[in-house]
């Protein structure tokens, strides 16, 4: 009952919403999808709104943030993030008194404990008012997710490195964004390093980067015009293979569906 499990209800552009916790409660990243389909998602995995402890916010693009006026107003979900964060929220979903009472503001570096879990926020590079990926530990395990990252700074890659369960961007391909539709000005927004991670940066980072307690690896955040599953896939598990790292076999390698959910991870 008190394994660590983690699912993906949505990633990418059209909203993110994760996952991590046990059978009967747990936090939520993020809350980029509807009120009804999140209700849905966590009900085809018994647990109820009543079970989630907290929402944790990585940054304030609606992608990620559609949600919490809902999760606030009427559910009475405490919402974590940066104090930046939190109030550029409570601008652009005109949230009121009742928000800025229940808000939960954290700081980066500094762990936050919630019954048997510890989550720290980290920098992350990113366009949005302030930008985190989460840490998490859980009875020896260690969960991570950085999404939403231009490059990996040094800050972010010593908890992207430490992690037993990674989810990491991989936004896009070089060449699909080179000769695919968007204008020059967003692909350079994208390049850049308060943009999106690329396929062969993350699989680049994580060749170089890879310790054996690495057991999973989730890209996330793939782009629906730049970017393909299987080609995410090859990009990364190529640059792995390079440094002699097999997935399938030393990793596992999964990448997350853009609206449907993923299967249900529970970890031994
Ligand atoms: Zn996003
Ligand atoms: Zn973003």
């Amino acid at each position: 009952m008190d394994k660590l499990r983690f699912i993906s209800f949505a990633s990418g552009s059209s909203g993110n919403c994760f996952f991590v916790g046990n059978a009967t409660q747990g936090i939520l990243i993020d809350a980029g999808i509807g009120i009804r389909t999140m209700k849905k998602r966590l009900k085809e995995i018994g647990l109820e709104f009543s079970d989630i402890l907290g929402v944790f916010i990585t940054h304030d693009h609606f992608d990620h943030i559609k949600s919490v006026k809902p999760l606030v107003d009427k559910l009475l979900i405490p919402i974590y993030g940066t104090k930046e964060t939190l109030s550029s929220i409570a601008q652009l979903q005109q949230l009121g008194s009742q928000f800025i009472a229940g808000q939960k503001i954290i700081s980066k570096e500094e762990p936050v404990s919630i019954g048997d879990w510890k989550i720290t926020a980290f920098e992350v590079s990113h366009d949005g008012t302030d930008n985190v990926g989460y840490s998490v530990e859980y009875k020896g395990h260690t969960f991570t997710l950085a999404t939403d990252l231009g490059y990996v700074c040094e800050n972010s890659a010593r908890y992207i490195s430490d992690a037993d369960y990674l989810v990491l961007e991989a936004n896009y391909d070089e060449e699909m964004l080179a000769n695919g539709p968007y204008p020059y000005m967003l692909q350079e927004r994208i390049r850049s390093n308060t943009g999106h991670l690329s396929n062969s940066d993350a699989g680049r980072f994580l060749a170089d980067n890879y310790s054996d307690k690495l057991k999973y690896i989730y890209l996330c955040h793939l782009s629906h015009s730049n970017n393909l599953p299987e080609l995410a896939y090859c990009t990364v598990s190529e640059l792995l293979a390079d440094k002699g790292i097999i997935a399938g076999k030393d990793v596992e390698l999964v990448t997350l569906e853009r609206t449907s959910p993923s299967k249900l991870y529970v970890f031994e």
